[in-house]
């Protein structure tokens, strides 16, 4: 089973919840931070780190000297990452997610492509978890390679799978979320919160995961979240109160595993029942 956990938007506690939950669970699991850009899962997790692989992409160049600026390549790149003005061929490396298609397309073959390095890609393990980490490089703008290139080093294990994205419904979220058989969505009970929990339960239902809601800071306002979720039949699994002790653990790297270790494990049994349903 892949369990996501995500949030529509920043600040909610997602990450606590997703590492409270591996440790929660006694027995092996696989924990992947796919917040490329701001991975701190481990601040929670403490593993120890035994492997680090740097990864490099490629990234296409032009060869001014065979390129007849037909237009043929930006007509391909999907991701707006090239344009051709008056004949000239423009790279927004920025943008490019290292495809390969514009190098194919091209009718006189002066795309060449040359590695450069994309970021980081570590792993070690804790208790009962393995855990896996991509940090992108300093001044790369575009995480979602990254994203990808982390969940195709997974090895394939037979065991479940928790993976903290990034906040947010942008492209590295999709990749993280992709293919998931779960995504938990953390949410706070304020109107922001509503409003980018739709933004995520919406990007759930383009991707056709699974979903459920998870509302941490829960007390005041829970009916907003809790109206909107039975409106579209979504369950709201669990709640964590707004607590004075919780918000000190957590600015302490502390998770809520040992205190709350049954809540969480039901809280698995629940998304383990919902992936069962057809
Ligand atoms: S497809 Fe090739 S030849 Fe045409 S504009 Fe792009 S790089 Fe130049
Ligand atoms: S490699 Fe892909 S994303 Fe990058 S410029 Fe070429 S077509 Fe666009």
């Amino acid at each position: 089973m892949i369990v996501a956990v995500t949030s529509g938007k920043g600040g909610t506690g997602k990450t606590l919840i997703s590492t409270s939950l591996a440790l929660s669970l006694e027995k092996p699991v696989l924990f992947i931070d796919a917040d490329v850009e701001e991975p701190n899962a481990f601040l929670f997790l403490k593993p120890k780190i035994e492997k680090r692989e740097f990864i490099y992409l490629p990234k296409p160049i032009v060869d001014d000297t065979k390129c007849k600026g037909c237009g043929k390549c930006a007509e391909v790149c999907q991701y707006n990452a090239i344009a051709v003005v008056k004949g000239q061929v423009l790279i927004f490396h920025e943008l490019c997610h290292s495809c390969g298609a514009c190098s194919i397309a091209c009718p006189y073959q002066a795309i060449f492509e040359v590695d450069v390095e994309k970021g980081i890609i570590e792993s070690g393990t804790v208790e009962n978890i393995k855990f896996w980490q991509g940090k992108l490089t300093v001044g790369e703008s575009s995480p979602t390679p990254l994203v990808k290139a982390l969940k195709k080093k997974i090895p394939k294990d037979e065991i479940d799978t928790i993976i903290d994205t990034s906040p947010g419904t942008s492209c590295p979220v999709v990749e993280a979320v992709h293919g998931a058989d779960f995504a938990l969505l953390v949410t706070e009970p304020t109107p922001f919160g509503l409003h980018d929990l739709d933004l995520a339960v919406r990007m759930c239902d383009e991707l056709r995961v699974k979903k459920g809601v998870l509302i941490n800071r829960a007390g005041k306002g829970d009916e907003l979240i809790e109206e909107y979720c039975e409106k579209r039949d979504i369950p709201v699994l669990d709640k964590i109160p707004l607590k004075r002790e919780i918000a000190e653990s957590y600015s302490k790297g502390e998770t809520l595993a040992e205190e709350h270790k049954d809540k969480f494990q039901n809280l698995w049994e629940k998304i383990k029942k919902l992936v069962k349903i057809k």
